[in-house]
């Protein structure tokens, strides 16, 4: 895995890992350009299920992951008045209601507690954040109301615990024991070496009507397409797996869900990222500096707002929430609970009606063990 030319993988001695295809995958070298390291990384696009994934994992992947990555997702550090923003945003995030509150989300909109909107929650709902950092937007969701909050991230120095009993937990999803409503992963998934692991665990913690909401990048994107390597969404090294609607659709049916509903939500940051990567500028030099405007002026930056708009009511969006549940038939746990009322299937209706009339009487009816033998008594 050598080689760092692009095109075509004909050696055969490499299988994607979501789908298995050994023929045909194209190779991409990408490089580091959040912090400008510029280092370069093979990433294998396969033909089949269109997954784009890193070549081999770096060994020592917390060298990508400095201070100033989590630093920019923090919100204690922010002044009063952003916090008051930040609710009323939240707020309107949430009802869609309140002109002032919308005007607020229209300039820093928070797409992680919109997509929760598609789901019908309780105040009571058991929610999970995975990799969730100090923990963000669960504490958007606690000013909302809702009480059963958990979050875990494996990166945190510590366990943090926050008043009014939210905790998050310094643990891997295999490590924790219970059942939620909603285990949800806002840009997380893509930054996991072993996506189908995590989605088994998550099985066996969701409750049977559960929804598992991931959010991630998309490779099946124009932006993709337009620009290539320079995608700022690639983000080479840290996200392993950039995925399309079909390779999710793989990884989930065989983990046992089904896709319920795909939402896209892309926005303006997929073209101006990319732009930079273009013309060879990191984005932490330009992101947040007073350069930004001079590099993207609110013209620009509009334009780019309604491009993502059109392209998400395309299905062509550079991400998109899915809605993961737990696929109906085969199911391992409690089967009659996951039919649509009046829609039970053949084989579970021959296997549970009351022996009554014919069936009875036929001769593959076999009585009930505990029938049999008070007969022989
Ligand atoms: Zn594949």
């Amino acid at each position: 895995m050598t080689q760092i030319t692009s095109g075509f993988d004909w050696t055969f001695d490499v299988n994607c890992r979501i789908c298995g295809n050994n023929k045909e995958l194209r190779r991409h070298q990408a490089r580091e350009m959040m912090f400008g390291t510029r280092e370069s990384f093979l990433y294998l696009e396969c033909q089949k299920c269109g997954c784009l994934q890193i070549a081999d994992f770096p060994d020592d992947m917390a060298r990508h992951y400095p201070p100033e990555y989590y630093a920019q997702q923090d919100e204690d550090t922010f002044p009063a008045v952003v916090h008051f923003l930040l609710r009323r945003r939240d707020r309107y995030a949430f009802t869609g209601r309140g002109w002032l509150d919308r005007w607020i989300n229209s300039i820093l909109a928070n797409p992680a507690l919109s997509s929760l909107s598609q789901i019908q929650l309780a105040p009571e709902t058991r929610i999970l954040d995975l990799g969730c950092g100090r923990g963000a937007l669960l504490k958007s969701l606690q000013r909302l109301g809702f009480t059963h909050l958990e979050g875990a991230d494996p990166f945190n120095a510590d366990d943090l615990s926050y008043p009014g009993g939210l905790k998050i937990h310094k643990a891997e999803l295999c490590d924790l024991a219970g059942k939620w409503d909603l285990i949800m992963l806002h840009h997380v998934f893509e930054h996991l070496a072993a996506p189908l692991k995590t989605l088994h665990d998550i099985y066996a913690r969701l409750t049977p009507s559960g929804t598992c909401l991931i959010r991630i990048p998309l490779v099946s994107s124009q932006a993709w397409q337009d620009y290539g390597v320079d995608w700022g969404q690639l983000d080479a090294p840290r996200h392993f797996f950039l995925h399309t609607p079909e390779s999710i659709r793989r990884l989930a049916a065989t983990a046992g869900f089904t896709i319920r509903e795909i939402v896209y939500d892309s926005n303006s940051f997929q073209f101006w990222s990319s732009e930079l990567y273009r013309t060879d500028t990191p984005l932490q030099q330009v992101r947040g500096s007073r350069t930004f405007f001079k590099h993207f002026p609110l013209k620009t930056l509009h334009a780019y707002a309604k491009k993502a708009k059109k392209l998400n009511r395309l299905g062509r969006g550079d991400q998109a929430a899915f809605y993961l549940e737990k696929t109906a038939w085969p199911h391992r746990e409690n089967p009659l609970r996951q039919f649509p009322a009046g829609r039970p299937p053949l084989t579970y209706v021959a296997t549970s009606v009351p022996a009554a009339g014919w069936w009875a009487r036929s001769p593959f009816h076999q009585p009930p063990a505990r029938a049999q033998h008070a007969r022989t008594q």
